[in-house]
């Protein structure tokens, strides 16, 4: 899914005249299905904040939500084994022990 994009003024001083910084490209994997975003970077030539020029509108916003996992990027579940979890908790206090 792609975004459409909104253009905005910046964000401190609401001027509209920007320098171009570069393209930052995201895939995000949700469990929706990847979602596409490519960020303009700018900095305001009136106060060299840097920002976003374009940011996605709300419909896309809400669909990229509604997929949206909190494990990062990863749709993948988080590692709930709870023996692994455990035997990681063990080594790290049995090593942490050690040091007193
Ligand atoms: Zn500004």
């Amino acid at each position: 899914m792609r975004a459409n994009w909104m253009s905005r003024n910046c964000v401190i001083c609401d001027q509209d005249e920007f320098s171009d910084l570069g393209y930052t490209e995201y895939h995000l994997a949700t469990q929706g299905g990847t979602f596409d975003l490519t960020s303009r970077n700018v900095s305001c030539n009136h106060c060299g904040f840097v920002s976003a020029k374009e940011v996605p509108d709300e419909d896309f916003l809400a669909r990229y939500y509604t997929y949206h996992t909190s494990w990062y990027f990863d749709a993948s579940p988080p590692p709930y084994n709870l023996k692994k979890r455990l035997k990681l908790i063990q080594m790290e206090t049995t090593s942490a022990l050690a040091l007193f």
